[in-house]
Order: structure tokens, then sequence, then C-alpha cells
């Protein structure tokens, strides 16, 4: 239960969140829930951007967001919540201003480090649901394994070329979700699979595959609609085409099976993510 003092919304937030508040699915108590939202974006790239930008319209009450990296020219054609006048700053406090030039209401929690197993589980433990938008498989397997030992969702989205991909994971609350190592047991060779810089990616591709991405996280937060876990979602921008397979958990799986293999995040502790893949599959 919401309690009545988290329902009081002054003038200007009404105004601002009338067109959720309308909404039946959301309404004053969805958009509280919002509000006491804590959503951490791993990422302040192609996914990442739209991601932050559409939950800090949402008004998602905190967006923790983590990337080492600073803005180049070569990321403003799909890093939207970077300008060219910001080239050289910080990603996460260039992300950062262009959030709260939409919603100063929200509050930002930058983090400007690169993610690794001595950090990864006291970040993740400090949000209630993790979006991940990142580039390389090193990355994104830490994210995946740092959730299931912190029983924190994850929606991950990926995208190559023309194409995104989509899911939810959440095994410690849905029995039937699997985590991501289920889907995908181990990272690929290095190599094996190119990179976003290696092979390209359309703009516009990251933008959809990260408004999707913010769309299931709202879902998830405000426990609405059917939730993509259980279900990834891909889409072949030139072929104009979604569509949705059912991925089921494994129950030998080394993360989240009845015997699990990885308890803790000491086999990531070596390697030092080299940016290789921005693609799961
Ligand atoms: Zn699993």
């Amino acid at each position: 239960m919401i309690p009545a003092m988290d329902l009081d919304f002054t003038e200007a937030e009404i105004h601002r969140y009338s067109r959720h508040i309308l909404l039946p699915e959301v309404g004053g108590r969805g958009q509280a829930m919002l509000r006491g939202a804590r959503v951490l974006v791993v990422g302040a790239g192609g996914l990442g951007s739209p991601v932050l930008l559409y939950l800090a319209a949402a008004g998602a009450g905190t967006i923790g967001l983590i990337d080492d990296d600073r803005v180049e020219l070569s990321n403003l054609q799909r890093q939207i919540a970077h300008t060219t006048a910001r080239i050289g700053e910080p990603k996460v406090l260039s992300a950062a201003k262009a959030a709260r030039a939409i919603n100063p209401e929200v509050r930002i929690e930058t983090h400007q480090m690169r993610l690794s197993a001595d950090n990864a589980q006291a970040l993740i433990a400090a949000y209630d649901i993790v979006c991940d938008g990142t580039d390389n498989f090193d990355t994104r397997f830490l994210v995946a394994d740092a959730c299931v030992l912190t029983r924190r969702t994850l929606v991950s989205a990926a995208v190559l070329r023309f194409e995104g991909q989509l899911s939810v994971f959440k095994p410690h609350a849905d029995p039937a979700s699997p985590c991501y190592r289920c889907l995908f047991p181990e990272p690929p060779p290095p190599g094996v699979v190119p990179s976003c810089s290696e092979a390209g990616v359309l703009g516009a591709v990251t933008g959809v595959m990260g408004t999707l991405q913010a769309t299931e996280t709202v879902k998830e937060i405000l426990g609405i609609g059917e939730s993509l876990a259980g279900r990834l979602l891909i889409w072949d921008a030139l072929a104009s085409r979604f569509r949705t397979v059912r991925v089921p958990r494994n129950p030998r799986c080394a993360l989240c099976g009845a015997d699990p293999a990885i308890t803790d995040l000491a086999h990531h502790a070596s390697r030092d993510a080299p940016a290789l893949a921005c693609h799961p599959a």
C-alpha cells in the first residue's frame, strides 16, 4: 500500500503528469509509485539515452546512471541525451543535464565509473530495477549476474545494425522467468559477434529499443500489462517486423538453477571488460 502522504502532488506535478494520471492503469497511485521508484540505467549511450530521458519525463523519482566514457562526435548519431556542445564531457554529466532539463523534479544520481566485480552488487542493490544498455558482453554478464545475486529485475536491450532485442529477467519474483544466463549461458568468444563500432547500427533503432526498454521498465514498476519476462522480443527494422519468442527458465542454469555454480562475482574480477560487442546473440 502507498501511504496517503505519498499521493500528495503539487499542482505542477498534476499538470506535468496529467496524461499519465488520466490512464486508469496509472492514475495518481501509479504516478506515486513512479515517484517512489529507484531505477539504475547502466550505460549512457544509444539505449541509455532514450531510457533515461523517458524515465525522467515519466517522473521516475530516482534514476542512477553509470558510465565511465566521455561524449565523442561519433556518439551523436544515436546517443540523443548528448549534444555537440558537450563533446568531451563525461557522459553521465551530459546525460544528467538533458534529463534535468526535461524534468527537474527527478533525482539523477551519476556514477562516473565502470561497473566492476567490486562495485556491482552494492550499486545494483541500491536500486529497485536495472536497465542494461551496455555495449560489451563482459559488462552485460556482470550486470546479469549481479541482478540475480541481489534479486533485482533486469530489463535488458541490445542492438546491432538494423536489429534489436529486448527482454525482462526476474527469476527472484517469478518462478517461470529465466535469467539472462538461462538464455545466454556464456559470453561468445571475443571477435565472434561484431560490435556496433565494427558493424554499425542505425541510430533510430537504438531509439526504438531504448524507448521499448523504458516502457517495459514503467510496466514493471507499476505491475501492469503482460511482463516480457519469459519472452524475447526481436525487431528487424529492415523487414519492419516484430516477433516474440518464448524463453524458458533453465533448471540447470549456472546462475539461477537449483544448484548454481555462480554464487558471487569473483569470476568477473580478472576481466577488464573490453568493448567487444553490443549484441547478445
Ligand atoms: Zn538462469
